[in-house]
């Protein structure tokens, strides 16, 4: 019988990667309660419904790349994003009535069916926020400005901000009739994809990435000539407040991104393509005023973004310490039980440690702390035990001594201590 496999597209996560997860998590975490945002966690699976109404009926996501289900005839969804159910739980909590302005951000798994390569998964992580019930400028500009601090806090270099404004609906729609005009007699030329747009989501046509659409884009007007007076004044807002921020964006008309509910401030933020190759974006997100209204709520504004988590930790340049434990307890097999309580004493000090209860030899357990990146060995044998002392043997200084087993603890303390407090204490690279 073969042995089970993981479905395709859908990664293990093991343990020696784990820290640089946990870390880029734990920075995310700190960023947004800077800035007062509060985590909110909301269902893996909603009705199938919310993602077609909130997303689009016309995006890739809601046309192709989600895992729906019928459960006892109720056609559920895992979530391929985050917004549409944070967007649910806004409404159905009524949240809008108890504060003007609500910051919230997320984390966790999104599911979507895609064709997995480097940076591409079916089931991959997203760190997101939402900010409900501010209409702008000045907060589109304060999330990329955050955006860029977080990134650079998680030392990732050749950092790009785009930026662009997609305009209120109306802008929308005189923008795609004159999309669909220009370019209804290149049709042919288009590709099938691109073809099947034109009447579905004629925008998308403009991000699509096939170099015969690019070619029949050439020429075609910018939704820029058709912004109103207010999604100007807004988008200048925007761009103006960067300035000031001192965060570096370039304006990129031809953004549109993937899904329907954006209106106005659009942005993306690109990183290295040798690292990432074709899934360089690192994070996407904009303002989408009439989501909440669409829904079936009151009538808020809104902006949010999500980055990908993996995506993240292939560009960013952060090292954290490998080592598993700080410190090795290693008794010899008379002395285990002597083992398991300096073991916890320690552990009351805050120092990670394991105990080698196998009572193996000596150079056996030696071997282990190297493993497991011990950077001190406390060994009992039978003859510390009668003396009420350890060996405290510390692999960086390569030194080894005898202690009373209390000055032991303090002084194993104190050093790790000093170490830890050496492990990456650099400051964040400046990278854009
Ligand atoms: P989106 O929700 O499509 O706007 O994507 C936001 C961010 O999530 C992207 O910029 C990526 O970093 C990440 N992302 C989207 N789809 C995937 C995927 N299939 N695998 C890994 N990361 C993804």
């Amino acid at each position: 019988m073969t042995a089970p496999r993981a479905v395709k597209g859908m990664n293990d996560v093991l343990p020696e990667d784990m820290g640089r997860w946990q870390r880029v998590e734990q920075i995310y975490a700190r960023t947004m309660s800077l800035y007062g945002y509060r985590e909110v966690r909301t269902p893996y699976v909603e009705s199938t419904a919310l993602f077609s109404r909130a997303i689009g009926e016309a995006t890739d996501v809601v046309e192709k790349e989600m895992y729906s289900f019928l459960h006892h005839e109720e056609p559920l969804t895992l979530r391929p994003e985050g917004t549409a159910g944070v967007a649910r739980a806004y409404i159905e909590h009524g949240v809008h009535a108890k504060e003007p302005v609500t910051r919230w951000w997320y984390g966790g798994a999104m599911f979507r069916a895609e064709r997995p390569q480097r940076g591409r998964y079916r089931q991959f992580y997203q760190l997101g926020a939402e900010l409900f019930g501010d209409p702008g400028p000045a907060c589109d500009a304060e999330m990329i400005d955050m955006l860029v601090q977080f990134l650079r806090e998680l030392r990732i270099p050749d950092l790009q901000v785009l930026v662009n404004t997609l305009g209120g609906p109306e802008t929308r729609v005189r923008y795609r009739a004159a999309l669909v005009e220009f370019l209804t007699p290149k049709t042919a030329s288009l590709s099938a994809e691109s073809q099947r747009r034109l009447t579905t989501n004629p925008l998308r046509i403009l991000d699509s990435k096939s170099e015969q659409d690019r070619e029949a884009v050439r020429g075609a007007p910018t939704l820029h000539d058709f912004l109103g007076e207010d999604d100007r004044v807004h988008f200048e807002a925007v761009k103006k407040q960067l300035d000031a921020l001192g965060t570096p964006y370039s304006v990129e008309d031809r953004l549109v991104r993937g899904l329907d509910y954006y209106t106005r401030t659009l942005f993306e933020i690109v990183g290295a393509r040798e690292k990432l190759g074709a899934g360089s974006t690192l994070v996407g997100g904009g303002r989408y005023d009439f989501m909440i209204a669409g829904l079936g709520g009151p009538q808020v504004p809104a902006i949010g973004y999500a980055a990908g988590l993996e995506r993240l930790l292939i560009a960013s340049e952060l090292e954290i310490p490998g080592n598993v434990v700080d410190a090795l307890v290693a008794p010899l097999a008379g002395a285990i039980t002597e083992g398991l309580v300096l073991a916890r004493d320690l552990r009351k000090s805050g120092i990670r440690c394991e105990v080698d209860t196998r009572g193996t030899s000596l150079k056996s357990q030696l071997r282990r702390a190297n493993t497991l990146g011990a950077r001190v060995v406390l060994i009992l044998g039978e003859d510390e035990l009668a003396q009420g002392v350890v060996q405290v043997k510390d692999l960086d200084a390569r030194t080894q001594e005898t202690m009373a087993r209390d000055q032991a603890i303090r002084i194993v303390v104190d050093r790790l201590m000093a170490a830890s407090r050496s492990v990456d204490s650099r400051p964040p690279r400046e990278t854009t």
